[in-house]
């Protein structure tokens, strides 16, 4: 049983102020409209255009180079890794959303290890950065490093996505996560990540062969259900960092550029609902208002109700009213 402490980093009236200023860089409405069109264009074609051209090829290779076994071997490790990463990695081991029992903690941290994102410990130290310096100088991976410009945002944009996981540099385990790093158990699954990885990428093609007992039902399996199951899952993770940090909706105050991404709110599991997780970060569920859907939120309530998860930290309506309201007095304030 590990007892993680909750990271929320509260802001200071000054900084928030700051944070406004930064939100709102040159004030000047009709030249933010423009640029902001182009960039939301490029983002599209950058991240949507080579699914859209994956899905585009199913046709073509339907019955031979996939099969309803692929899908759903592809949908069912999709699910375990992506849940593992948003439930477990994300919610839990970083933010102590909830209690979890033994089982569950080793459970999360497995599943979340199978989406190849790097170990549980790592993952969890650079996500607190994150949140510590979000959007600021010591923030691992914003996009707005390379300044406001669209050239600028364009390079941070795969820098936030991306490049940043190139950088030699680590974030300090031992400072950031040093609760993760006491537990054994946690840091037994840690040491083992390439066995993760291992059956992370073989397992698909395994239970591929088995289910059609052929050498090419095991082919296709590994390709759609390892391959692309964990490039999709990457993307979709690494666009929270991205997309998630440039465009969408901010309802709440948070001292940083996160923004809430619907497009993206079913894939990600309700991790598109960032602005709303930057605003309350050890909160359960991300997509607090009406119609939100927020699948791991659900899996966290599940979870609940089997008695595995306790403590979980169900969003307060007031808070969240406070910190619109607090939202709306801050565009006021650019306005003036
Ligand atoms: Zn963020
Ligand atoms: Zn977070």
């Amino acid at each position: 049983m590990t007892m993680v402490e909750p990271t929320t980093v509260e802001p200071s009236p000054s900084s928030d102020v700051e944070a406004l200023r930064e939100t709102q860089p040159d004030g000047k409405p009709m030249m933010l409209g423009t640029k902001r069109r182009g960039e939301q264009t490029a983002l599209y074609v950058f991240v949507i255009v080579p699914f859209i051209a994956l899905l585009a090829t199913i046709p073509f290779v339907w019955g031979w180079g996939i099969t309803w076994t692929d899908l759903a071997i592809a949908t069912v490790f999709y699910c375990v890794s992506s849940l593992g990463v948003t439930v477990g990695y994300h919610r839990y081991f970083t933010h102590g959303a909830f209690k979890a029992k033994r089982g569950l903690k080793v459970g999360l941290a497995v599943a979340g290890s199978l989406a190849i994102e790097g170990p549980v410990i790592r993952w969890v130290a650079d996500h607190r950065r994150h949140h510590a310096f979000s959007d600021r100088e010591g923030d691992p991976h914003s996009p707005w490093r390379f300044g406001e410009s669209l050239g600028g945002l364009s390079k941070g944009f795969w820098w936030a996505h991306l490049g940043w996981l190139f950088e030699a540099e680590q974030t300090n385990e031992d400072r950031y996560a040093p609760d993760l790093r006491a537990d054994k158990d946690l840091r037994t699954i840690d040491k083992l990540f390439p066995v993760w990885v291992a059956v992370s990428l073989i397992g698909p093609a395994v239970a591929g062969g088995l289910i059609t007992w052929s050498i090419w039902g095991a082919v296709t399996a590994f390709f759609w259900a390892s391959i692309i199951r964990v490039g999709l899952l990457h993307h979709v993770t690494w666009s929270i960092n991205s997309i998630c940090h440039i465009i969408g909706d901010r309802p709440y105050a948070s001292r940083d550029r996160s923004a809430n991404f619907w497009p993206l709110a079913i894939l990600s599991m309700g991790e598109s609902w960032h602005n709303s997780h930057h605003a309350d970060p050890t909160c359960a569920r991300h997509g607090v208002d009406r119609a939100q859907i927020d699948i791991s939120a659900r899996t966290i309530w599940l979870f609940e109700k089997l008695g595995w998860a306790t403590e979980v930290r169900w969003p307060k309506r007031e808070r969240f009213d406070k910190l619109a309201e607090k939202r709306a007095a801050e565009k006021l304030a650019e306005n003036a």
